[in-house]
């Protein structure tokens, strides 16, 4: 049996027609920039999230550094983000001359932990971004409060959990991505929402904030050849909108078969003794980006071994916490280490998990994890 860790083939045959016209829709018409399709695929998407801004940008790593550009902040400012994470999150805040502050998450949710968080805080204190790990939201009701009283900017890192819903004590719902100042997705073609290349997104209710995101990604210029500000370049390929265009359609069909694999995999691996299901968080829905168990015996690196000998792709994210990495060093003490993370880095792998929903994949799946436990 052939696995796929994400299975983008058999997502496409289903949409081929429908993709290939608007594809075909962009070479006929060859408005390759900033075409009618990014503009159409925007309002869709501001409409799907309820939002008032969508700017499109060229991938995930652009929006959180335009994200950060749009909020002034100062060189030696202090943004603080989860250790465990994509190092793009902590990178941008580096590259702008900022101090990308670790800290650590939480060990059931995955996501950043308050407690650390307080911790952390500083007078140069300025931003957090959480990250919505694997596609489900942080604990936003508690962060947007920090936030307010401490009067710190909210940048969500929503590659992971794009469609994922918030609720608030007040029973209020949101979009995840649409609850902080700016949320910042990725359409990298393996993220929930994917394009066939690169792509990605900011989104705000904030006017103001939208009209600076616009200029900063359009290299400073409200004006042609006016330029106010440094920005950069980071447009969203018309061709990909095309096909984001067509995939937003399906966005909450694909979230409901990754929770029906989800589902299916936690009814039949719970009961193996040396590993722990995803646990579900509170106040929010899961998306299932990743599904990512916990293996407790010290026998994760066997485990994938294991699977891959049998042809059954895994990944680890992460298996290094970010302020070990050589690129972080300037950042952190020699002895800094979050025990959290540490611990989380030795024994997450995530399964495939698929937008087309096949039993007999996941039960194969399941019994070589179980065959592998029942020797080890
Ligand atoms: C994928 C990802 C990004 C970056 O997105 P790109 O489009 O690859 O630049 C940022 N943060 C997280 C958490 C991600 O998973």
């Amino acid at each position: 049996m052939k696995v796929e860790m994400v299975d983008l083939k058999s997502q496409y045959n289903k949409i081929k027609a429908e993709v290939n016209t608007g594809i075909q829709e962009c070479l006929d018409n060859t408005a390759f920039i900033n075409g009618p399709a990014v503009k159409e695929f925007q309002k869709d998407f501001e409409k799907y999230l309820n939002v008032k801004h969508v700017i499109p940008c060229a991938n995930g790593t652009d929006a959180l550094q335009i994200a950060m550009m749009a909020l002034d902040l100062k060189p030696g400012d202090e943004v603080i983000c989860p250790a465990f994470t994509y190092v793009a999150t902590a990178e941008v805040i580096g590259l702008l001359g900022l101090k990308p502050i670790m800290v650590d998450v939480d060990e059931n949710t995955f996501n950043i932990e308050l407690k650390d968080l307080e911790k952390h805080l500083t007078p140069d204190t300025k931003a957090i971004v959480p990250v919505h790990l694997y596609g489900q939201s942080a604990d936003m009701e508690n962060i947007i409060e920090f936030a307010k009283k401490h009067n710190l900017f909210v940048i969500e890192d929503n590659a992971q959990a794009i469609g994922s819903d918030y609720t608030f004590t007040d029973g209020t719902v949101k979009k995840t991505g649409t609850i902080g100042d700016i949320g910042c997705t990725s359409f990298f073609p393996s993220k929930n929402l994917g394009c066939y290349g690169d792509g990605g997104a900011l989104m705000t209710n904030n006017d103001d904030l939208a009209i600076k995101i616009r200029m900063i990604a359009n290299h400073g210029q409200q004006k042609k050849y006016h330029h106010k500000v440094l920005g950069c370049n980071s447009r969203l390929d018309t061709i990909q909108a095309a096909v984001l265009k067509v995939k937003l359609k399906y966005l909450d069909e694909y979230s409901t078969a990754r929770n029906k694999m989800a589902t299916y995999y936690d009814k039949n691996l719970k009961t193996v003794a040396e590993i722990q299901v995803p646990e579900r968080a509170q106040n929010s829905t899961h998306v299932f980006h990743q599904y990512t168990l916990k293996v407790k015996n010290g026998k994760r690196d066997e485990l994938q071994k294991y699977l891959g000998e049998k042809n059954i792709p895994s990944m680890v994210y992460y298996p290094i916490p970010l302020y070990k990495q050589e690129a972080f060093q300037q950042y952190v003490e020699g002895n800094f280490r979050l025990p959290v993370t540490e611990k989380l880095c030795s024994e997450v792998i995530s399964l495939p998990i698929h937008t087309e929903f096949d039993q007999e994949v996941a039960d194969f799946i399941i019994s070589e994890i179980k065959n592998f436990f029942s020797n080890n």
